[in-house]
């Protein structure tokens, strides 16, 4: 069998060995041995794993491996063997226990081979720094000029700075590239900052648009909250009185029957007729105050207790005062039924349905119609408040637009 480091031939042993301290399979003696629990067979750790590795779980001898420590007592067995050095053969005369003769071999063994650094020879371990010193093969590094030579080749002073010279000028050349490719992303960045100053440019030209546009918008609303500040709302409010009074004044009923109006509502009026309502009403009266009318007039009723206020009227043509119609046969104008009998009654009726009994006694409607006696008691009703010839709470008024 083939000697080398991972084994040990019987024949270095010093005594005289048993069958069983040798491998089964490579039968040199056993090196880091190992057991089969099945079959007892003890191996070479590193020959057991080298047919393990061919057929998994397979022992060569049992065909069923299971791997154990082999037996403290055999191995202190194997320790007490005394082996000679595997460098006999180049003068090392060493022999070593069991234990101590691998670490011998590897390490200690001033008699065993390596190879040299430069030359890449077998060389005598005890020989091997005397060679390498002056081995022509070995490299060295210059400290100075970093230059890797074999280490007896010439490098005086010159050489040294020539080469230090080269070495500058590469270095150059590639700072050289190296600025070049540093300009270039230079360039790079400036074009591309110029394109971003010129799209900032134009966002800064379009936001001064908008702030333009903006501040023309807040001159705007300035000016509208200035116009709404002038034309505050009681003046609004005031705008609309006017409005409606002066709405009142050209047409101050719509051709109907009223309740409740203001007498502040109607400015261009004034009373030409003034009665409580137990005065007797005579058609003379009427004819008397013909001459003081424009062209039209109101007729109406109020109360003691709301004596600014026209609690029933309507508004007609001042002819009105000159009628003379029949007995339950009012005269329409607009929307208001007149009726003026004489000895009989005066008044005014929202349908033409009126029933004379002297004054007008219907009671359809009756908060609009109006009836006083005439030539003979005083007023009989305002709306649905009847038999008040003799009352001194209600009174008789009739106005006149004033000219
Ligand atoms: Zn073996
Ligand atoms: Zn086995
Ligand atoms: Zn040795
Ligand atoms: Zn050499
Ligand atoms: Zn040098």
């Amino acid at each position: 069998m083939a000697d080398d480091r991972n084994s040990i031939c019987k024949e270095r042993v010093q005594s005289s060995i048993e069958e069983e301290y040798l491998c089964p399979l490579c039968y040199n003696l056993l090196l880091k041995p190992v057991e089969c629990n099945n079959c007892q067979r003890v191996f070479c750790k590193q020959c057991i794993d080298k047919c393990l590795k061919a057929k998994p779980n397979l022992c060569p001898f049992c065909e069923n491996y299971q791997e154990k420590r082999c037996s403290p007592m055999f191995y202190a067995l194997l320790c007490k063997l005394k082996i000679e050095c595997i460098n006999k053969p180049n003068g090392c005369d060493q022999v070593l226990l069991y234990e101590l003769i691998e670490e011998h071999e590897t390490n200690k063994c001033l008699d065993q081979m390596k190879q040299c650094r430069g030359c890449l020879k077998n060389i005598l371990k005890r020989d091997l720094d005397q060679h390498e010193a002056t081995c022509d093969q070995i490299e060295i590094q210059c400290v100075k000029c970093s230059l890797i030579r074999k280490q007896n080749s010439k490098h005086d002073q010159f050489d040294c700075l020539s080469n230090k010279q080269v070495l500058l000028e590469q270095k150059i050349q590639q700072n050289e590239e190296q600025n070049k490719t540093l300009i270039n992303k230079i360039q790079m960045a400036v074009k591309q900052l110029e394109i971003h100053n010129i799209e900032n440019q134009q966002k800064i030209k379009q936001l001064e648009i908008a702030n333009a546009e903006s501040q023309e918008m807040i001159k705007c609303l300035k000016n509208e909250l200035q116009w709404n500040d002038k034309f505050s709302k009681s003046d609004f409010i005031d705008e609309l009185k006017k409005q409606i009074s002066l709405s009142l004044l050209i047409e101050p009923f719509h051709g109907d029957i009223k309740t409740n109006i203001p007498l502040a509502l109607l400015p261009q009026w004034h009373i030409i007729y003034d009665q409580l309502y137990s005065h007797k009403t005579t058609i003379n009266e009427f004819h008397a105050l013909l001459p003081k009318c424009s062209v039209n007039i109101i007729v109406g009723a109020i109360s003691k207790n709301s004596p600014t206020v026209l609690s029933l009227a309507a508004c007609g043509p001042k002819d009105i005062l000159s009628l003379n119609t029949l007995l339950n046969q009012p005269f329409k104008h607009d929307n208001v039924y007149w009726y003026l009998t004489p000895t009989k009654s005066f008044g005014f009726s929202p349908t033409s349905v009126i029933k004379q009994e002297s004054p007008d006694i219907v009671s359809d409607q009756g908060y609009k119609r109006l009836s006083w006696y005439l030539d003979s008691y005083g007023g009989y009703r305002v709306g649905n408040i009847i038999n008040l010839t003799t009352s001194g709470d209600w009174r008789k008024v009739i106005l006149s637009e004033k000219v």
